[in-house]
């Protein structure tokens, strides 16, 4: 069956008769819609990517809340080639290569105080899981074996590792796989747009849902069988869902009372989307453990990473005699040079082009577009913090993704401005360095859109 708003073989593609779409199996796509063709994207540079046939599209998404310094930033740029053409490859099991420990460095330098570790990996979703795996074999080294349940949040996403999925809170990652790991519980998430539609930063109201933690763990669990409680500070996949005022303060204090390790995915709100370079600074909350990958390298090449407090890394240190490995984990890529000598360089460019602050500086006036589509037609929620952003929409019945995936489709072809939708929810998070004209473009072009959306149809089909 043809999708209904059908704008998937529109455009002027010079490649339209030589790509072969038959072996690219494309991840998260309904892939029977692109028989034909799906858009490509050629080139990007800064702000900008271009399509395959010349068109320049505003990046309203630093690619997938990654590309946080901009595309193909010089400095990053060359780092990687130089590095390619030294070395491609070296071991990270019982030995190493400078790029790596310069990376890690920096890293724990970065990171909030007392999370010196880094624990290597090559994407979120491997920095989730090997989280979990330290968090796990931390409490079984210490002698406290009976911790083995996890804890996350509906509506979390922490990536699709088995891991990941089970302490993700969304059914489509889930079902099809089976009980992945058992013992896990979810927290209600957050998000509240009864009590707090429209608020500007942190909504007012729901601080006391972190009560309910405490609350699951008396009456479930044995609080002394919980290893950890993994929450992403801002939940961004699902819709932008912001953290109540005091509410992770609350995680935080639940978690020491009972010996429960907090982790948190920072893996969208690390690297300065909120204007610090990680979520835990501009909170004050500051976890055990901070899942990073994305902006980690500016995404140029994948990796990820754990950051960890000094003394859980310790804890594993003397469990051990001398000549055992102490934690049975790894990838052959763990601080791979290329991903090492873009992670050093991209933490340079943030530094010494003072990324995190100019995104500081730019989210009261990102705010202030974001909150101008209030009123116009089918928005009914707008959040933001730093330089994020959810417009929810109102949704076709029966058809929850329609009206965002319509808007997303018209602006990024017809008004050439990248964003993306979850659900019914727009969602912003554009390169920190965009300028207020850009801004200015972002906004106008959902507004226009918005203005513009036909009421569709519910028996469309839509991806
Ligand atoms: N955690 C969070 C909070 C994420 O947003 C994502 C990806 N958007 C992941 C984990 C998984 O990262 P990756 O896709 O690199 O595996």
């Amino acid at each position: 069956q043809q999708p209904s708003h059908n704008i998937l073989h529109e455009g002027n593609h010079d490649m339209a008769d030589t790509l072969d779409t038959s072996h690219f199996w494309m991840p998260f796509t309904a892939n029977r819609q692109y028989k034909s063709r799906p858009r490509l994207l050629a080139a990007a540079s800064g702000m900008y990517y271009t399509t395959d046939d010349g068109r320049r599209i505003l990046d309203g998404t630093a690619g997938l809340w990654c590309v946080n310094a901009g595309h193909c930033h010089p400095k990053i740029t060359a780092a990687i080639q130089q590095q390619a053409a030294t070395m491609d490859f070296a071991p990270t099991f019982q030995m190493g290569h400078p790029k790596v420990f310069e990376a890690a460095t920096a890293l724990a330098r970065m990171a909030p105080e007392g999370l010196n570790r880094v624990f290597f990996c090559n994407d979120g979703s491997e920095s989730v899981d090997t989280a979990l795996k330290i968090a796990l074999a931390y409490h079984r080294v210490r002698g406290d074996g009976l911790r083995t349940r996890l804890i996350g949040r509906e509506r979390g996403y922490h990536g699709v590792g088995f891991g990941g999925i089970a302490v993700g809170g969304i059914a489509g990652n889930r079902k099809h796989f089976g009980p992945a790991v058992p013992g896990v519980d979810h927290l209600r998430h957050p998000l509240d747009i009864a009590r707090n539609a429209y608020s500007r930063g942190l909504p007012k109201h729901g601080a006391e849902l972190a009560d309910e933690f405490e609350q699951r763990l008396l009456a479930l669990h044995d609080p002394a069988t919980v290893a950890a409680l993994i929450v992403e500070p801002i939940q961004g996949s699902t819709g932008v869902i912001l953290p109540p005022k005091g509410y992770l303060q609350k995680l935080r204090a639940i978690c020491d009372k009972y010996g429960i390790l907090l982790i948190f995915d920072e893996v969208i709100t690390g690297f300065g989307r909120l204007g610090a370079a990680f979520a835990a600074d501009h909170f004050g909350v500051v976890p055990d453990m901070i899942t990073c990958a994305k902006g980690l390298t500016n995404a140029a090449v994948p990796m990820g990473a754990v950051i960890v407090r000094q003394d859980i890394h310790d804890a594993f240190m003397q469990a051990a005699p001398e000549d055992t490995i102490e934690f049975f984990h790894g990838y052959t890529y763990t601080g791979h040079p290329l991903a090492s000598a873009a992670c050093v360089a991209t933490l340079e460019v943030y530094r010494e082009e003072g990324l995190f602050d100019r995104a500081a500086a730019m989210a009261p006036y990102f705010e202030e577009a974001a909150h101008s589509l209030k009123g116009l037609p089918y928005v009914k929620d707008i959040r933001n913090l730093g330089l994020v952003c959810g417009i929810e929409l109102e949704g076709v019945p029966g058809k929850p993704t329609a009206r965002a995936y319509d808007v997303f489709q018209k602006c990024f072809w017809d008004k050439g401005v990248l964003i993306r939708t979850t659900g019914d929810i727009i969602a912003l998070s554009p390169p920190l360095i965009i300028d207020k004209l850009q801004v200015d473009q972002l906004f106008a072009a959902i507004a226009e859109v918005l203005k513009t959306q036909q009421a569709i149809p519910q028996t469309d089909t839509v991806a």
